[in-house]
């Protein structure tokens, strides 16, 4: 028992060596441990200071949310010193306050994912905007407990100014400011689906102004800009809180109204913006004029579509142009068979030349003074297949459009030509050809030796052509029109003046271009026995032709009394259906021959 007790308290050498190995064990991973610690202490320095010394704000805060560290960057960001920071609630909590949603949305995801982001506006002190990009993030302790918040925040204004600059230049029209067709059509359809939800009606306005193209063409672009800017004020200073005014492009501009409680407010805010459109545009010190034609358009009694509401408005608008301009015309069921049509003749016309359906007939001019039918004027005509006969004043506008009037309208000169050779060979003397032209093709460079080679072709002598020309071909393009026009009047061709008193009728026009004929516009031939101011017109633009001697055309005579009248006061020549209306080619040649003694 004695020695077992002894062998109970002294370990045995086996038990000490055991005991030894296990104490230089336990010191070893102590050691460990301690070098460990040191490591990662060290690191954690390491850490602290690259934290420090960051460029992103990072904002530590305890269980409460109040901070506990943060570094220098935050101090800037924020512009308060770490002590006025320490202790407290972070400043960017108060930012978060100001959006009460974002606060709210905020809150929520700090509950239910432990981490938040988003980026704000904010202002400084100084009053000056700045952007931040906010991350929270919980830190939870070992034992599981929230025991932190860390917050990184970064200073983001120079990339969000760039992307607003971005946005707004891919949204706005950096003309006027207003917004552009992108978001004008991103507007209508946002609204489109919030009257539709509400019940609601919208009306849609389209303006285009008129008259712009003359202010931009003879005062220059940057005073085109001028008005178009002061245009685009007026137009808004017209319109309603929640309206939306948009530039579509050019001259045109639109006008979204929502929640229109009566049809009839539409047409008031229209008058509004018409009104507000006569006034003078002053620029560069002289005053100009313009004044629009606008489309009216309701959804949803019209259409219920963004797409086809734009293109109601654009048909009423040109429904208002073609009644004389300077007013309003709301959309109708007709207009929108109208707009089916011009899409029909501008299918129609893209194979019209090569399927030959195109034919020219010609009417005659007599002369009073001799008694002779001396000239012809050329009339195109287009037999479609799909439409019928369709009229010129249809039809060429939509070639002029799309820039066919070129092609065409050579073909037509080539045609008359051979067809006045044709008179000629069946012996019934030489009759000047008119041909109509369009801007287009005398703004053409090549348009000179077009012509030239026609002339050549038909082996006709350039005196027996005549050109008829618009006031408005000339007044756009000025300089090159003048310049093809003197090569042509040079080359020995004559220059008739279309439809005279229509446009400004301006005697310069007279005097800047090489003009031999005046044609007057047939509008006043027809009130010319009935209205005393007509007949006035008539008798002064014959009278001042025989002054500057130039030949005085009078068309649309339709009646003996307008032919009367129309001798009396020394008209040179006639043309109308009093006479003959347009006919074809060879059943002219039947009427001269019935008409030549
Ligand atoms: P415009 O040059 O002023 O031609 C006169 C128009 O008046 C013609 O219409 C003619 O048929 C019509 N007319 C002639 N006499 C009378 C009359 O007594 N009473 C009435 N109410 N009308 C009469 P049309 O043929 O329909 O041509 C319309 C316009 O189309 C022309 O007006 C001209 O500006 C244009 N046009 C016709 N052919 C051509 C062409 O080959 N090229 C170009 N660029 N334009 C053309
Ligand atoms: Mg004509
Ligand atoms: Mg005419």
């Amino acid at each position: 028992m004695r020695s077992n007790s002894t062998s109970e308290a002294t370990p045995s050498i086996v038990e000490l060596n055991q005991l030894e190995r296990l104490l230089a064990e336990k010191t070893d991973a102590l050691s460990q441990a301690l070098m460990q610690q040191r490591e990662a202490e060290g690191q954690l320095r390491l850490l602290v200071e690259v934290i420090r010394h960051l460029s992103i704000g990072v904002v530590i805060m305890d269980a409460d949310f109040c901070v506990t560290s943060v570094n220098d960057a935050y101090c800037a960001i924020s512009g308060k010193s770490e002590e006025e920071i320490l202790g407290k609630r972070p400043p960017f909590e108060d930012l978060i306050k100001e959006y009460p949603e974002v606060y709210d949305a905020a809150q929520k995801s700090m509950r239910l994912n432990g981490a938040w982001e988003s980026e704000l506006w904010g202002k400084s002190d100084c009053g000056e905007k700045f952007a931040i990009h906010i991350s929270i993030t919980s830190i939870i302790d070992q034992t599981g407990r929230l025991s932190q918040y860390g917050a990184i925040i970064s200073d983001v204004t120079q990339r969000k100014k760039d992307e607003e600059h971005i946005r707004y230049q891919a949204n706005f029209d950096t003309l006027t400011g207003l917004p552009n067709r992108a978001l004008f059509v991103d507007r209508l359809e946002q609204s489109l689906a919030a009257m539709a939800r509400a019940d609601s009606k919208l009306a849609l306005l389209f303006i285009d102004l008129d008259g712009f193209k003359l202010v931009n063409d003879t005062l220059g672009h940057d005073k085109g800009d001028d008005l178009l800017n002061e245009a685009g004020r007026r137009i808004a200073s017209c319109t309603r809180g929640g309206d939306t005014v948009a530039r579509l492009g050019g001259d045109e501009f639109t006008v979204i109204m929502p929640n229109l409680h009566d049809a009839r407010d539409a047409p008031v805010v229209a008058q509004r913006i018409l009104d507000a459109l006569t006034a003078p545009f002053v620029l560069d010190g002289t005053e100009s004029f313009v004044s629009g034609s606008i489309g009216i358009t309701i959804f949803p009694d019209d259409a219920k579509l963004s797409g086809d509401l734009l293109k109601n408005a654009d048909a009423a608008m040109y429904r208002a142009k073609e009644l004389g301009k300077a007013n309003y015309q709301f959309f109708t069921a007709d207009l929108n068979e109208q707009v089916v049509e011009r899409l029909s003749i501008k299918n129609g016309l893209i194979k019209a030349l090569e399927r030959k359906e195109f034919d020219l007939y010609y009417q005659p001019k007599l002369s009073l003074r001799s008694g002779n039918f001396e000239g012809v004027e050329a009339l195109m005509r287009w037999d479609s297949p799909d439409l019928g006969m369709v009229s010129p004043a249809r039809f060429i506008p939509v070639l002029e459009e799309t820039g066919m009037v070129v092609e065409v309208g050579a073909w037509a000169i080539q045609i008359a030509c051979a067809q006045h050779q044709k008179w000629v060979d069946a012996g019934l003397g030489q009759k000047r050809m008119a041909v109509n032209l369009s801007a287009r093709q005398l703004r053409e460079m090549s348009f000179v030796s077009v012509l030239q080679d026609i002339l050549q072709e038909s082996n006709m002598s350039p005196e027996w052509l005549e050109i008829e020309i618009t006031e408005s071909m000339l007044m756009s393009d000025t300089e090159s029109a003048i310049s093809s026009l003197n090569v042509l009047h040079d080359m020995g061709i004559h220059v008739a003046m279309d439809d005279f008193g229509t446009g400004y009728s301006s005697l310069s026009y007279l005097k800047r271009f090489p003009i031999d004929t005046i044609k007057i516009d047939q509008a006043f031939v027809a009130e010319i026995t009935s209205k005393s101011d007509d007949a006035e017109i008539i008798r002064t633009i014959i009278n001042m032709g025989k002054t500057l001697r130039r030949q005085v055309v009078a068309e649309g005579v339709e009646t003996e009394a307008q032919l009367a009248l129309l001798k009396e006061y020394g008209c040179d020549q006639v043309q109308g259906y009093l006479l003959s209306r347009p006919v074809p080619g060879d059943a002219l040649t039947e009427f001269f021959r019935a008409h030549t003694d």
